[in-house]
């Protein structure tokens, strides 16, 4: 794995005069972890650069992330970009309404688990439950290592014949717990569909992806699109399907102003 900066002049020669379709997670890529999903606030430079890279016919800008799509779109709150919420079940764009079907089955089982999870949780000290109404997420960030043992201990009880039975899929990130749909959309499957969208809108005209997420979930979209663009995975490097890394949330920033001066001088995008 190569720190992008030190690639970075050979690289970008590989984005001259071709469109873009710039993916970005969210939480830990736009923003840093914070103990608080809503304290991860986006910094008005950011917004300014993804709000300009936008502007630019030649780019496509989309953020994919696990929280719940309207959460996500009214964090980031510009208009031409693709939001995709819940790591691909709901997506939105000025053009594209998309959200997955949930059966009412399905959708009161996961009321069910929420309401369970809720009450057996709420003894347990710097850990809640987040309802993103499709899926539940877990998050312990602040919770000490034995309260987290315990909390597993219960999520495993109530979650536990929904599993064996296959109506739901549990996966884990960053210190959160993820509880969702069976469905086998995820942020590569969503990725490689916009992709290949905007490729068939464009017909002739290149398109190359740049993907940069910093979780669990990013690694199917790393992936889906290593062979058709960069990678690139934020913090530090380990074993991964991305190409390259950045360090921090900083970096990605910087990568984003670099990525608007290249559009400068030349009509990279
Ligand atoms: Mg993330």
């Amino acid at each position: 794995m190569d720190y992008l900066f030190d690639k970075w002049d050979k690289l970008k020669e590989t984005l001259v005069n071709k469109h873009i379709f710039l993916f970005l997670d969210y939480d830990g890529t736009l923003t840093p972890i914070v103990d608080y999903p809503d304290k991860a606030v986006i910094s008005e430079e950011v917004r300014n650069l993804l709000k300009d890279l936008s502007n630019n016919p030649r780019c496509h800008v989309g953020v994919i992330s696990g929280r719940a799509l309207n959460d996500v779109k009214k964090i980031v709150g510009l208009k031409n970009i693709v939001y995709v919420g819940n790591h691909g079940l709901e997506i939105e764009s000025p053009k594209i309404k998309f959200e997955s079907q949930i059966s009412p089955r399905l959708q009161s089982i996961i009321r069910r688990i929420k309401e369970e999870l809720s009450n057996r949780l709420s003894k347990i000290k710097g850990l809640f439950v987040e309802d993103k109404n499709v899926t539940l997420s877990v998050h312990y960030r602040l919770a000490t290592r034995n309260d987290y043992l315990l909390a597993k201990k219960i999520i495993e009880e109530i979650i536990q014949p929904f599993l064996v039975s296959g109506k739901i899929k549990v996966t884990n990130g960053k210190k959160v717990i993820e509880i969702k749909p069976p469905a086998q959309w995820n942020k590569g499957r969503v990725a490689e569909w916009l992709l290949a969208r905007q490729t068939f809108i464009l017909g002739d005209q290149p398109i190359v992806a740049i993907y940069l997420g910093d979780d669990v979930a990013d690694e199917d979209a790393f992936k889906a699109v290593q062979n058709k663009g960069l990678t690139v995975l934020v913090g530090k490097p380990k074993k991964s399907y991305a190409q390259y890394y950045l360090k921090n949330s900083s970096e990605v920033m910087q990568f984003l102003r670099q990525l608007m001066e290249l559009k400068k001088d030349t009509t990279i995008c």
